[in-house]
């Protein structure tokens, strides 16, 4: 069977690798360093591609490794002719039909804006369209999922939420720890994503969600990526496209049909589900899920559940907030 349905993917780190190495190529066909590339998101039927700014932990936690991501992602990514930049709404009802592949910016970590909502305007301003408050660690603004501490929003992270909702930048809690998840749900007046997570019941690490948090997420129509990180699909063995499933299904079942969405973690991740191990192979997982789902909910988890979040969600025109 080939691919028949378009793919989305709200979670790639391939901006992290050309930071560390900017010789790797977007574009060459020939070259493996990085698991996302034009020609795999091609084979994979991919619609839309979002791109993390992430900055290692052994790197000054500053805009500037910010602003370096954001510079590269113009010269390295959105120079292919192939990529339409996604900062609006038009832009995204742009995609239909025109064979283009959507980039979409996000920040993983807001720990370089040093608590100055000016820094975030900016990036806003720069075309960074999605944000995860924390990496694993605390920052400034809320504690992430491995901090020991556990604790919740900061004052400043509280600010950070605002500010956001205001903007209209898009608000992740794919790393935060539980206490600040539901800080920001508390808080929130739009409905957050958990870019790249799965289901905590059907795999029972911390990076995942729990129940009443997928619950939550549904309730005010967010979006779940469910994520191809193999310790989080599975514990104890290799993760198969099939477990993949048994969270989407688990998410099924708290009501989320039209909430699940992917986020790859490809170039994030050191290992990959077999099977999965870039977009190019995204064809497996689709021809799983046929065999479970008819094709209109297929054709949600795969891709549109995440445009319909966008079309919802992004600002109307390119109007600065
Ligand atoms: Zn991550």
């Amino acid at each position: 069977m080939s691919l028949k349905l378009r793919s989305a993917d709200f979670h790639c780190d391939v901006l992290m690798k050309l930071l560390e190495d900017e010789s790797r190529s977007f574009t060459n066909e020939e070259r493996t360093e990085l698991d996302v590339t034009l020609p795999k998101l091609r084979q994979g039927g991919s619609v839309l591609q979002t791109f993390a700014i992430y900055i290692p932990e052994r790197m000054e936690k500053s805009m500037m490794p910010i602003l370096q991501s954001i510079d590269l992602f113009q010269r390295k990514i959105l120079t292919s002719p192939s990529l339409k930049w996604i900062r609006t709404r038009q832009d995204v009802n742009q995609l239909n039909g025109s064979g283009s592949i959507g980039a979409l910016l996000s920040l993983e970590g807001a720990d370089g804006l040093q608590g100055e909502l000016s820094m975030l305007r900016i990036l806003y301003q720069l075309g960074v369209r999605a944000v995860g408050l924390t990496w694993n660690r605390a920052n400034w603004g809320a504690d992430g999922v491995l901090e020991n501490r556990q604790g919740g929003l900061t004052g400043k992270g509280r600010e950070f939420v605002a500010e956001c909702n205001r903007l209209g930048m898009l608000l992740d809690v794919s790393h935060l720890s539980d206490k600040a998840f539901w800080d920001m749900v508390d808080i929130t007046n739009k409905p957050l994503i958990a870019s790249h997570s799965n289901a905590r019941t059907i795999c029972d690490h911390p990076r995942n969600l729990t129940d009443d948090q997928i619950r939550a997420l549904i309730a005010m129509n967010g979006r779940i990526g469910v994520t191809f990180v193999p310790q989080f699909v599975i514990a104890g063995r290799t993760a198969r496209v099939d477990d993949i499933l048994l969270h989407v299904e688990h998410i099924c079942t708290l009501g989320g049909e039209k909430h699940i969405m992917f986020g790859s973690d490809f170039d994030g991740i050191e290992s990959h589900v077999m099977g999965l191990s870039n977009p190019g192979e995204l064809e497996n997982l689709q021809e799983a899920l046929l065999q479970r789902y008819n094709e209109a909910l297929v054709s949600g988890f795969m891709a549109q559940n995440a445009l319909d979040y966008l079309l919802e969600q992004l600002p109307a025109g390119s109007k600065i907030q």
